[in-house]
C-alpha cells in the first residue's frame, strides 16, 4: 500500500523508545535507537497515521527527502 508522508516534525530532543511509543517504522525488536521525530501519513485506508521515528529512517527514506524538499 502506497502511503504519503504529510508532515514531519522533528524534535529537538531525541526520545528513547518506550513501551508504548516505539519507531513506528522499523519495530521495537529491529530497532533500538532513539526516536527523533514524529510523522503524520496517510495511506489508502486512513488519513491520518501518526508515527515516530528514528533518526535513521529520516536519513534514509526517499519520501521524508522529497517531503522536506517539497516543503522548505
Ligand atoms: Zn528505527
Amino acid at each position: 500500500m502506497k502511503s504519503e508522508i504529510l508532515s514531519i516534525e522533528r524534535w529537538d530532543t531525541p526520545q528513547p523508545q518506550r513501551d508504548n511509543t516505539v519507531c513506528s517504522a522499523h519495530g521495537k525488536k529491529s530497532c533500538a535507537r532513539d526516536l527523533a521525530a514524529k510523522v503524520v501519513l496517510q495511506d489508502e485506508g486512513s488519513d491520518h497515521i501518526e508515527w515516530t521515528v528514528c533518526e535513521h529512517w529520516l536519513d534514509h527514506e526517499p519520501d521524508v527527502a522529497a517531503h522536506e524538499a517539497r516543503y522548505s
